[in-house]
């Protein structure tokens, strides 16, 4: 008779640790908290009832079913729950491990997994790929196709996950990473040097946002350097089950940036900072403990650092008007940041803060979710929406690139007219010309 398997009906590889799964006492604290919960009011979609179904899986008591792996990619892996666990139980992460039993277990089909293979493994990896595939998209705008396809409701004949693409995407610029100077000098007396770590999402779709990022820590004093063989953090192989990839990525940032002998590795994607964080998680048993932990000490999300070196103020010049802040899951939940970019809005000369109600709920976006679960994520986006409304602030400032896309889209959608900011954007209005 074979042994049983320590993994119980997980395959060995990548299957979360039954130490994690057991930690949940099923008290039910997080329930309240659950965005899929509140949607659907089913157990199943509860953080208890994903840490329930993993147990039985691990304990052998039930198949890696079809539905398992449904509920893992229902998971918006926003990680509010780990928040409000009293153990600290990270279902999201949890939820992450079952995606790549999921891929395991019930691989795509050829076609699908072909196209997931050449956006995880090829595209993802390679800056100048991800570049040139923007190519087309920036003619598309460019040639006034993307304003006929919008101005005569071309877009609602297109299939669902690809209109919702058409509606999110926005206007494109030349993406940032050949542009910006791999070392700007600090301004004024120098404070110290950091590394900046520019996200894909940044560097093709919101460049703006980084140059402001850039901008600001080298008004504040500090030396910018900026990598241009920088790789993809990680995080959308995570999201999709890869981890493979995610740990090849994570090794070459993890060199390159020790290299740079920074003071910090700072960042303004919480979703980047969230995965950069993890990847002493990651890389365990796959990289030295002690350049494991070096690397973690330094990073920063932006918010975080700036906070932390104390701002200055001396130059800013006031920005009348007045915001409410949506708190990027990967920032609040992931990192643990809360007060930081509440620190940095509230820095600026002129601003009110309008807090509004659940201002810590995912928006809906969670990666490939708005696009595969397309009706839940659109209930999601509402509710925020209403919360921002009922502030009458006059925009809506957020520190995400996914939640930024998705706001933004909402924003057009519902007929608001509230522009949608990262916190950097904001920040960088104050700052001298
Ligand atoms: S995940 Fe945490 S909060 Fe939720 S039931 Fe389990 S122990 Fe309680
Ligand atoms: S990560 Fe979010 S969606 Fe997933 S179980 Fe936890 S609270 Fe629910």
């Amino acid at each position: 008779m074979s042994e049983p398997s320590p993994a119980g009906n997980f395959r060995p590889a990548d299957s979360p640790s039954y130490e994690s799964i057991l930690q949940c006492m099923r008290c039910g604290f997080c329930l309240a908290v659950c965005p899929t919960y509140a949607l659907t009011n089913r157990e199943r979609s509860s953080p208890r009832g994903r840490a329930a179904l993993a147990r039985a899986v691990a304990e052998g008591r039930l198949e890696f079913t079809p539905a398992v792996g449904e509920e893992a990619y229902f998971c918006l892996d926003c990680k509010a729950c780990t928040t409000a666990c009293p153990a600290g139980v990270r279902v999201g992460t949890i939820m992450e491990f079952c995606r790549s039993q999921e891929q395991g277990f019930r691989p795509p089909s050829l076609p699908a997994g072909a196209l997931r293979d050449f956006i995880l493994k090829r595209m993802l990896p390679s800056p100048a790929l991800m570049e040139g595939s923007l190519l087309p998209l920036r003619l598309y705008q460019r040639l006034g196709v993307q304003w006929a396809v919008r101005r005569f409701g071309i877009n609602r004949f297109l299939p669902g996950a690809l209109a919702k693409m058409e509606g999110i995407l926005p206007a494109l610029e030349k993406p940032l990473r050949l542009e910006l100077p791999e070392v700007i000098p600090a301004q004024g007396k120098k404070r110290g040097r950091v590394a900046f770590f520019l996200g894909c999402a940044m560097s093709l779709v919101f460049p703006e946002v980084s140059r402001q990022t850039a901008r600001i820590l080298s008004q504040q004093g500090f030396e910018v350097v900026t990598p241009r063989e920088v790789k993809c953090c990680g995080a959308p192989h995570l999201a999709e089950g890869d981890r493979d990839t995610a740990r090849r990525l994570a090794l070459t940032n993890l060199d390159l940036f020790l290299g740079l002998e920074a003071d910090a590795i700072v960042t303004d994607c919480a979703g980047c900072g969230c995965a950069l964080k993890e990847y002493e998680e990651l890389l365990e048993g796959h990289a030295d403990h002690g350049r494991l932990g070096r690397f973690r000490a330094k990073v920063r999300d932006v918010s975080e650092f700036l906070a932390g070196a104390g701002i200055r103020t001396e130059e800013l010049r006031p920005v009348p008007m007045s915001v409410t802040y949506h708190e990027p899951c990967h920032l609040v939940h992931g990192q643990g940041l809360s007060g930081p970019p509440r620190h940095l809005i509230g820095k600026i000369p002129g601003v009110e803060l309008r807090e509004m109600k659940e201002s810590n709920w995912c928006c809906g976006m969670a990666g490939s979710f708005a696009l595969k679960e397309r009706e839940a994520s659109r209930k999601l986006l509402e509710r925020k929406l209403a919360h921002v409304r009922a502030t009458g602030a006059d925009a809506l400032v957020t520190a995400n690139p996914g939640c930024h896309l998705q706001l933004a889209w909402g924003v057009r959608e519902l007929g608001m007219k509230q522009p949608v900011l990262h916190v950097v954007e904001l920040f960088g209005r104050a700052l001298p010309a």
